[in-house]
Protein backbone atom coordinates (compact mmCIF):
# COMPACT_ATOMS: atom_id res chain seq x y z
CA UNK A 1 0.00 0.00 0.00
CA UNK A 2 1.40 3.68 -0.99
CA UNK A 3 2.97 5.62 2.24
CA UNK A 4 0.56 8.03 3.57
CA UNK A 5 -2.46 7.46 2.04
CA UNK A 6 -5.35 8.42 2.87
CA UNK A 7 -8.44 6.29 3.56
CA UNK A 8 -10.43 7.12 0.79
CA UNK A 9 -7.48 5.94 -1.89
CA UNK A 10 -6.96 2.65 0.08
CA UNK A 11 -10.72 2.03 0.05
CA UNK A 12 -10.84 2.85 -3.66
CA UNK A 13 -7.59 0.39 -4.29
CA UNK A 14 -9.83 -2.38 -2.29
CA UNK A 15 -12.54 -1.42 -4.89
CA UNK A 16 -10.65 -1.93 -8.19
CA UNK A 17 -9.33 -4.86 -7.00
CA UNK A 18 -12.80 -6.88 -6.08
CA UNK A 19 -13.69 -5.81 -9.77
CA UNK A 20 -10.39 -6.61 -11.09
CA UNK A 21 -10.78 -9.88 -10.12
CA UNK A 22 -13.73 -10.35 -12.21
CA UNK A 23 -12.33 -9.53 -15.28
CA UNK A 24 -10.48 -12.39 -17.43
CA UNK A 25 -7.95 -10.55 -18.02
CA UNK A 26 -6.88 -9.29 -15.09
CA UNK A 27 -7.87 -12.48 -12.77
CA UNK A 28 -4.16 -14.46 -12.15
CA UNK A 29 -2.46 -11.06 -11.95
CA UNK A 30 -1.06 -9.29 -9.47
CA UNK A 31 -1.86 -4.99 -8.78
CA UNK A 32 0.39 -3.04 -8.64
CA UNK A 33 -0.78 0.23 -7.01
CA UNK A 34 0.40 3.34 -6.90
CA UNK A 35 2.98 5.04 -4.64
CA UNK A 36 4.35 8.14 -3.04
CA UNK A 37 3.01 11.27 -2.16
CA UNK A 38 -0.65 11.12 -1.67
CA UNK A 39 -1.21 14.45 0.33
CA UNK A 40 -1.48 16.79 -2.85
CA UNK A 41 2.07 16.49 -4.24
CA UNK A 42 3.30 18.90 -6.84
CA UNK A 43 3.80 15.99 -9.15
CA UNK A 44 2.21 12.93 -10.30
CA UNK A 45 3.48 10.71 -12.79
CA UNK A 46 1.44 8.14 -14.84
CA UNK A 47 3.10 5.42 -16.91
CA UNK A 48 1.03 2.77 -18.91
CA UNK A 49 0.88 -0.82 -16.84
CA UNK A 50 3.61 -2.55 -14.86
CA UNK A 51 5.75 -5.28 -16.37
CA UNK A 52 8.09 -8.50 -15.44
CA UNK A 53 9.47 -6.46 -12.69
CA UNK A 54 7.05 -4.19 -11.44
CA UNK A 55 4.61 -7.13 -11.24
CA UNK A 56 7.53 -9.12 -9.02
CA UNK A 57 8.35 -6.50 -6.73
CA UNK A 58 4.71 -4.99 -6.70
CA UNK A 59 5.97 -1.51 -6.98
CA UNK A 60 5.49 0.66 -10.20
CA UNK A 61 8.68 1.76 -12.26
CA UNK A 62 11.20 -0.29 -10.81
CA UNK A 63 13.02 -1.82 -14.16
CA UNK A 64 14.52 -0.22 -16.80
CA UNK A 65 11.77 2.31 -17.13
CA UNK A 66 12.12 2.94 -13.48
CA UNK A 67 15.77 3.80 -13.88
CA UNK A 68 14.78 6.34 -16.43
CA UNK A 69 12.04 7.57 -14.40
CA UNK A 70 14.95 8.03 -11.65
CA UNK A 71 16.89 9.46 -14.33
CA UNK A 72 14.17 12.20 -14.89
CA UNK A 73 13.10 13.02 -11.05
CA UNK A 74 16.82 13.34 -10.18
CA UNK A 75 17.21 16.09 -13.21
CA UNK A 76 13.88 17.66 -11.67
CA UNK A 77 14.82 17.36 -8.49
CA UNK A 78 12.43 15.50 -6.89
CA UNK A 79 12.27 12.77 -4.77
CA UNK A 80 10.11 9.73 -5.33
CA UNK A 81 8.69 10.05 -2.24
CA UNK A 82 7.87 14.10 -2.60
CA UNK A 83 5.80 12.68 -5.45
CA UNK A 84 3.34 10.06 -6.72
CA UNK A 85 3.51 7.07 -9.42
CA UNK A 86 1.14 5.36 -10.65
CA UNK A 87 -0.05 3.14 -14.01
CA UNK A 88 -3.30 3.92 -15.75
CA UNK A 89 -3.42 0.14 -16.01
CA UNK A 90 -2.58 -1.50 -12.78
CA UNK A 91 -2.26 -5.52 -14.13
CA UNK A 92 0.88 -6.05 -16.27
CA UNK A 93 -1.06 -6.98 -19.76
CA UNK A 94 0.35 -10.33 -20.78
CA UNK A 95 0.40 -12.41 -23.85
CA UNK A 96 2.11 -16.43 -24.09
CA UNK A 97 3.77 -18.17 -26.30
CA UNK A 98 1.42 -21.25 -27.48
CA UNK A 99 5.08 -23.05 -28.01
CA UNK A 100 6.62 -22.59 -24.88
CA UNK A 101 4.44 -20.92 -22.20
CA UNK A 102 6.24 -17.91 -21.74
CA UNK A 103 4.71 -14.85 -21.21
CA UNK A 104 5.76 -10.93 -22.81
CA UNK A 105 4.93 -7.48 -22.09
CA UNK A 106 2.11 -6.48 -24.58
CA UNK A 107 -0.27 -3.17 -25.28
CA UNK A 108 -2.75 -2.78 -22.30
CA UNK A 109 -6.36 -4.28 -24.63
CA UNK A 110 -8.86 -1.85 -24.84
CA UNK A 111 -11.29 -3.49 -22.15
CA UNK A 112 -8.23 -3.29 -19.96
CA UNK A 113 -7.95 0.47 -20.45
CA UNK A 114 -11.87 1.12 -20.40
CA UNK A 115 -11.70 -0.82 -16.86
CA UNK A 116 -9.01 1.31 -15.30
CA UNK A 117 -9.12 4.79 -16.62
CA UNK A 118 -12.44 5.65 -14.68
CA UNK A 119 -10.00 4.17 -11.27
CA UNK A 120 -7.08 6.64 -12.29
CA UNK A 121 -9.35 9.95 -12.90
CA UNK A 122 -11.02 9.22 -9.09
CA UNK A 123 -7.15 8.51 -7.86
CA UNK A 124 -6.40 11.98 -8.89
CA UNK A 125 -9.28 12.98 -7.73
CA UNK A 126 -8.26 11.82 -4.22
CA UNK A 127 -4.60 12.97 -4.28
CA UNK A 128 -4.93 16.22 -5.77
CA UNK A 129 -2.08 16.73 -7.29
CA UNK A 130 -0.94 20.24 -9.02
CA UNK A 131 0.40 18.76 -11.82
CA UNK A 132 -0.31 15.49 -13.80
CA UNK A 133 3.09 14.00 -16.24
CA UNK A 134 1.59 11.34 -18.50
CA UNK A 135 4.20 8.88 -19.55
CA UNK A 136 3.61 8.02 -23.03
CA UNK A 137 0.05 7.98 -24.87
CA UNK A 138 -2.08 5.67 -23.46
CA UNK A 139 -2.19 8.02 -20.20
CA UNK A 140 -2.33 10.89 -22.15
CA UNK A 141 -5.43 9.79 -23.96
CA UNK A 142 -7.38 8.31 -20.66
CA UNK A 143 -6.36 11.61 -18.67
CA UNK A 144 -7.48 14.14 -21.71
CA UNK A 145 -10.54 12.12 -22.43
CA UNK A 146 -9.39 12.10 -26.03
CA UNK A 147 -8.11 8.83 -27.70
CA UNK A 148 -6.97 11.14 -30.43
CA UNK A 149 -4.48 12.98 -28.61
CA UNK A 150 -0.98 12.58 -29.18
CA UNK A 151 2.52 12.66 -27.55
CA UNK A 152 3.81 13.95 -30.19
CA UNK A 153 1.78 16.74 -31.05
CA UNK A 154 1.20 17.29 -26.77
CA UNK A 155 4.68 16.60 -25.42
CA UNK A 156 6.59 19.09 -23.23
CA UNK A 157 4.05 21.42 -22.89
CA UNK A 158 1.31 22.46 -20.30
CA UNK A 159 -1.90 21.90 -20.79
CA UNK A 160 -5.21 22.24 -18.92
CA UNK A 161 -7.33 19.71 -18.44
CA UNK A 162 -11.53 20.29 -18.10
CA UNK A 163 -10.51 23.19 -15.50
CA UNK A 164 -9.56 20.25 -13.19
CA UNK A 165 -5.44 20.24 -12.98
CA UNK A 166 -2.29 21.03 -15.34
CA UNK A 167 -1.31 18.33 -18.04
CA UNK A 168 2.60 18.16 -18.77
CA UNK A 169 2.65 15.07 -20.81
CA UNK A 170 5.87 13.31 -21.49
CA UNK A 171 7.08 10.43 -23.89
CA UNK A 172 7.25 7.05 -22.01
CA UNK A 173 10.71 6.62 -20.61
CA UNK A 174 11.05 3.41 -22.18
CA UNK A 175 10.49 5.08 -26.04
CA UNK A 176 14.05 6.46 -25.67
CA UNK A 177 15.88 3.24 -25.12
CA UNK A 178 16.88 2.78 -28.19
CA UNK A 179 16.25 6.11 -29.87
CA UNK A 180 18.76 8.89 -29.43
CA UNK A 181 17.02 11.52 -31.21
CA UNK A 182 13.85 10.92 -28.78
CA UNK A 183 16.46 11.16 -25.80
CA UNK A 184 17.18 14.91 -26.78
CA UNK A 185 13.62 15.70 -27.00
CA UNK A 186 13.01 14.25 -23.71
CA UNK A 187 15.63 16.18 -21.83
CA UNK A 188 14.14 19.40 -23.60
CA UNK A 189 10.80 18.81 -22.34
CA UNK A 190 12.42 18.10 -18.60
CA UNK A 191 14.18 21.09 -18.51
CA UNK A 192 10.70 22.43 -19.61
CA UNK A 193 9.40 20.96 -16.87
CA UNK A 194 11.88 21.74 -14.41
CA UNK A 195 10.59 25.45 -15.44
CA UNK A 196 6.88 24.93 -14.36
CA UNK A 197 7.66 23.20 -11.84
CA UNK A 198 9.51 26.35 -10.33
CA UNK A 199 6.57 27.93 -10.37
CA UNK A 200 4.39 25.39 -9.13
N1 LIG B 1 6.28 1.00 -17.70
C1 LIG B 1 5.18 1.60 -17.20
O1 LIG B 1 4.45 2.29 -17.90
N2 LIG B 1 4.92 1.44 -15.90
C2 LIG B 1 5.71 0.75 -15.09
O2 LIG B 1 5.42 0.67 -13.91
C3 LIG B 1 6.85 0.15 -15.65
C4 LIG B 1 7.10 0.29 -16.95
Amino acid sequence: MPEGCGSMLLELYECMKREAAKLSACADRKLVLGEGNTNSPKLVFIGEAPGANEEQQGRPFVGTAGKNLDATLHALGCARNEIFITNLVKVRPVKQNPKTGRLSNRPPSKEEVTFFAPFLLRELELIRPKCVVTLGNFALCAITGDKHATIGEMHGKLAHVNGKFDLFPLYHPAAAIYNRKLREVMDQDILELRRVLEGL
